[in-house]
């Protein structure tokens, strides 16, 4: 008989990024002075969270990414952190031939999202555009970290800022080895658990609010998940409208009902399942497969598809 080790483990939840940030580190009998060092680490990674944030929101008319839009035809030098994302976003663009695109703010906007989520005050940045721009009307400049938008045109990071802040976070907890990072449901867990195990998730149920559909388990791995459920527009529940647009017809892609992405860094997690749910199963799964990542994609009939990897494969037979 195994009796269970019993550690210490240090938890916080803060609200950042319009959603419940929640770090886990777990404690190896530590000193006074190692836990104040965690302390100051939880610190650091939470603040990275709201620096990120700021960067690439477009929900505040004075963060760099809203700014830029006002910038249309010149080459702007923006921030490390932003330069960053946009490269990433404008690279699964690239290769998902649009069906990811970051250009897709305006769309949102004209779709109802527009709101801050703290005052739910409606934000307008730009002007609007004409509507057929795309990620090929976006020029960097790594050199000079630069970004020239062709046309006028918003760009929305969604779907790789939370990436980004949980990867970022988890640098400053590496030295602690075993931690968790859950920013509401996107994931990074590092090590092992409290018990000395990998981590345990739930991948939840895209129907059925307290159930799951699957559990598996990880170790060093991001788990991010994208689901119709996520932000529904007040008003336009009943038409399936939520916060994924195919940039090709300009509405909610209907393909999917989530899907769980398992990589090893958040960013690629979160970006990916983003642009696996507007592909839908057959160039979704493809997709995953291609970069070497672990995915489930179910399907509004509760269809489950999964890549031929080792974590959700088993589940599938
Ligand atoms: P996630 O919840 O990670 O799937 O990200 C969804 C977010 O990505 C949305 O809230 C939008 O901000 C953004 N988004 C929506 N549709 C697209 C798209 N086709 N390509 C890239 N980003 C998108
Ligand atoms: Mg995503």
């Amino acid at each position: 008989m195994r009796g269970a080790v019993s550690q210490d483990v240090y938890v916080r939840t803060v609200e950042r990024m319009g959603t419940l940030v929640t770090i886990q580190v777990v404690g190896h009998g530590a000193n006074v002075k190692e836990i104040s060092d965690r302390q100051a680490a939880v610190e650091r990674a939470f603040d990275w969270f709201g620096r990120i944030e700021e960067c690439c929101t477009r929900f505040d008319p004075a963060s760099e990414l809203s700014r830029l839009a006002h910038r249309v035809g010149e080459p702007v030098p923006v921030s490390a952190i932003l330069f960053q994302a946009i490269q990433f976003a404008l690279a699964v663009a690239e290769e998902t031939g649009g069906a990811f695109d970051p250009t897709v703010g305006h769309r949102l906007e004209a779709r109802g999202f527009n709101r801050e989520y703290r005052s739910g005050q409606p934000v307008r940045v730009a002007p609007e555009s004409s509507g057929t721009a795309n990620y090929r009307d976006v020029r960097l400049d790594p050199e000079r970290h630069a970004v020239t938008l062709l046309r006028p045109l918003l760009l929305d990071l969604g779907a790789v800022a939370k990436g980004l802040a949980i990867d970022t976070a988890a640098r400053e907890l590496a030295p602690f080895r075993d931690f968790g990072i859950d920013a509401g449901g996107d994931l990074y867990l590092g090590g092992s658990n409290p018990d000395g195990a990998p981590w345990s998730v739930g991948i939840r149920h895209p129907r059925l609010d307290d159930a799951l559909i699957d559990s598996i388990r990880v170790s060093d791995r991001a788990v991010c998940t994208s689901g119709d459920y996520e932000r529904v527009v007040a008003g336009n529940e009943k038409d399936g409208s939520h916060h994924i647009l195919d940039p090709r017809s300009g509405r909610s892609t209907a393909g999917a009902a989530s899907v769980t992405v398992v990589a090893p860094t958040a960013m690629l997690a979160d970006a990916l399942a983003t642009a696996a749910f507007v592909l839908g199963p057959a160039e979704g799964i493809a997709l995953l497969e291609r970069h070497g990542v672990d995915g489930l994609m179910v399907t509004p009939a509760l269809e489950r598809h999964a890549t031929r990897g080792p974590i959700f494969a088993e589940n599938d037979r």
